[in-house]
């Protein structure tokens, strides 16, 4: 593919952004394929977001056997020490693949994509990067793979005096790679999302202080941890490929067993109830989420029972009535399992410690910032320390901040100011070559890591490898199919309750963003079955030439 007269000797046949789990399956994959492939990545190693989540508690919430690649049997020597691993294990599992795969040769580090612009002329997207310690890089690539991953971009509540604040102000995305501790520290923690519950834990452990600062209750779900020794390994192996193989069945992309259950939940007696409840419950991980009966996303009223059983769960947990109220509301702000859940081991028990406050920052809005703390209520809270828990702009916030324009001078910003529109979640009509993999209107969210990371890249490698066995420069989505696509997503997530929440899947956590929901809500095997056609078809819905 390389050799046409017009392309510079050093142009690329596949510019990819990112060096997460998606940006290296398809390193590897296309490289074995001969395709010529760089990865330019902003930060300065591999791992995606656990390069940079590397915050105290920052860890996996899907079970472990499930979140790895099954890539070339990577998992054949290599030992998990948790079920639900921490960033440190995470970080030496990615050492392991780039010691059996040899990736990072193939990765320009400490350098962000700072702009793409699609050459009609030489059908050749130029790719212009820049970092802390490298001046500008440009390079020409027939196609471009955005795997920026869905949370890349931190958000930062635009609070205006935020900036006058004179502690030590750490977003947990942006944690310092050398650490920041947190010991004999008055620590304020703002947003209780899943990130925000993992540093509350340990922050709770060892500061001076540790105030929570909600404004909407996480609706947690016990982790259930657990070490795992050789032998545990060892019966976990054994049940690898084939379980690796049968995440793509599944709705999450995870373990076969985490299904729905096939019945509404007031056909079920109170007793059958609550007894699943309990089962589910004492399994612990997404299973009261994810394997719950069949209406509880899509049915206010089984979504209520649901919510009840949590509740109670929680307020057994927490000893002041008035705080368990606050972290457990009688009326739930949004139905439950609409926004990420999060999973905890000792979230609720620390405030019953001495060393620990809840304050409601729903109830009683931040006032101010100030050199020692934050203002609440008349109060301030005196702080050495405040961590930003506050998410990000999800999905499309690294794909519309890198500035890439088509051939028309129009850039993918602009074409979704209104709204978020891909074809399949692959790519955006208008801009030819142009693929995404782990973005918006794909399972994405709602779809184990690994597991889509593998699909979709397997989807891509065998449209790139069609493209050149015929010798097709150029493919772009047709705009009705496009416009299909959107529509179908839509009403997808009609039929449930997610867009009653304001969430980061439905774009509401940042002011002036469109509220849609921004993942197919399909599940992973209807998603495939659809680019399995895509594939089959010959790209049917896509002009070629
Ligand atoms: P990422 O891992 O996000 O990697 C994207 C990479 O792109 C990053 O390294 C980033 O630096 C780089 N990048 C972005 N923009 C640019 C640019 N302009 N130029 C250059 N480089 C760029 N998912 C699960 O399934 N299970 C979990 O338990 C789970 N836990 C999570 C915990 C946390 C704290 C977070 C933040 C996310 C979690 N996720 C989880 C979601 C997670 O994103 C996926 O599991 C997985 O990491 C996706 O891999 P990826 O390669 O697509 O993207």
């Amino acid at each position: 593919m390389n050799n046409e007269s017009n392309v510079t000797p050093t142009a690329l046949d596949v510019a990819i952004v990112g060096a997460g789990f998606s940006g290296l399956y398809l390193l590897d994959r296309l490289r074995d394929l001969g395709f010529t492939v760089r990865i330019f990545e902003g930060g300065s190693d591999l791992g995606g977001i656990w390069h940079w989540n590397c915050y105290p508690g920052a860890r996996v919430d899907s079970t472990v056997g499930y979140y790895q690649l099954a890539l070339k049997n990577l998992w054949v020597n290599w030992d998990w020490e948790e079920k639900f691993p921490g960033w440190q294990e995470m970080r030496r599992y990615f050492d392991h693949i780039d010691e059996k795969l040899g990736l990072r040769k193939d990765i320009e580090f400490d350098a962000w994509v700072r702009s793409a612009k699609y050459d009609e002329d030489k059908k050749m997207w130029l790719v212009k990067t820049s970092g802390k310690s490298k001046g500008e890089i440009s390079t020409y690539a027939k196609f471009l793979i955005i795997c920026s991953g869905h949370c890349s971009k931190p958000y930062i509540p635009n609070y205006q005096d935020l900036g006058e604040f004179g502690g030590v102000l750490c977003h947990t995305a942006r944690w310092p790679q050398n650490g920041l501790s947190l010991k004999k520290k008055r620590i304020g923690i703002l947003g209780t999302g899943a990130s925000g519950i993992q540093v509350a834990q340990e922050a709770a452990k060892e500061a001076r202080h540790l105030t929570v600062f909600q404004r909407t209750p996480a609706m947690c779900l016990p982790m259930r941890q657990k070490t795992l020794d050789k032998e545990a390994n060892k019966r976990l192996r054994r049940t690898f490929p084939k379980a690796l193989e049968e995440r793509a069945l599944n709705f999450g992309g995870v373990d076969k067993d985490m299904v729905f259950i096939p019945q509404k939940t007031i056909e079920a007696s109170e007793k059958e109830r609550l007894a699943n409840y309990e089962r589910l419950w004492s399994l612990g991980g997404f299973y009261f989420w994810l394997a719950n009966y069949e209406d509880m996303l899509s049915d206010e009223k089984a979504n209520e029972c649901a919510y009840a059983f949590w509740r109670g769960k929680v307020r057994e947990r927490v000893s002041n009535p008035a705080t368990a109220e606050v972290l457990a509301p009688l009326k739930p702000p949004h139905p439950f399992g609409t926004k990420r859940v999060p999973l905890e081991q000792s979230y609720y028990d620390i405030f019953n410690q001495d060393n620990v406050d809840l304050v409601d920052i729903k109830k009683y809005p931040i006032e101010s910032f100030s050199k020692s703390g934050v203002r609440v209520d008349g109060k301030t809270f005196r702080l050495d320390i405040l961590v930003l828990a506050t998410g990000f702009d999800a999905l499309t916030g690294c794909i519309t901040t890198m500035n890439l324009e088509n051939g028309n001078g129009v850039t993918i910003q602009e074409k979704w100011e209104d709204g978020v529109s891909t074809y399949q979640g692959i790519c955006s009509s208008g801009f030819p070559n142009l693929f995404f993999s782990y973005g918006p209107q794909s399972p994405t969210a709602f779809s184990n890591g690994p597991t889509q990371a593998e699909c979709q890249g397997e989807y891509l490698v065998k449209c790139l490898e069609y493209l050149r066995r015929r010798g097709i420069q150029r493919i772009e989505a047709v705009k009705s199919a496009e416009e299909q696509w959107c529509k179908a997503c839509e009403e997808l997530a009609n039929d449930t309750l997610f867009p009653l929440a304001d969430s980061w899947y439905m774009g509401a956590n940042i002011p002036g963003k469109t509220k849609e929901m921004l993942c197919y809500t399909g599940g992973l095997p209807a998603y495939l079955r659809v680019l399995e056609e895509s594939n089959q078809s010959g790209y049917a819905d896509y002009c070629l030439e």
